[in-house]
């Protein structure tokens, strides 16, 4: 998680306990899932990465994700299937 992302969270948390309103929470819950959603670098092992556009398959889409700190390019299912292997 970079700094900025952990600063908009706490910021959030911040205003929540301040004024505890759904729409705070739904927002913090949002930014938390976001940041779950994206899968560590498979060469790095960095967080900071990005969704890179969708591999079409037949079977389906692949999302895509672009390490920021490496430039590697990789899916998501290619980690899962990589850990499987092992
Ligand atoms: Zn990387």
């Amino acid at each position: 998680m970079n700094d900025n992302k952990v600063a908009r969270i706490i910021k959030r948390v911040e205003e929540y306990l301040q004024n505890p309103t759904p729409d705070l929470l739904d927002d913090i819950v949002k930014i938390l899932k976001d940041y779950a959603d994206k899968p560590a670098c498979p060469s790095c092992s960095s967080r900071n990465v990005v969704k890179n556009g969708k591999y079409r398959l037949k079977t389906g889409t692949l999302q895509q994700f672009l390490c920021k700190a490496c430039n590697q390019q990789f899916t998501k299912n290619s980690i899962e299937s990589k850990i499987r292997r092992d």
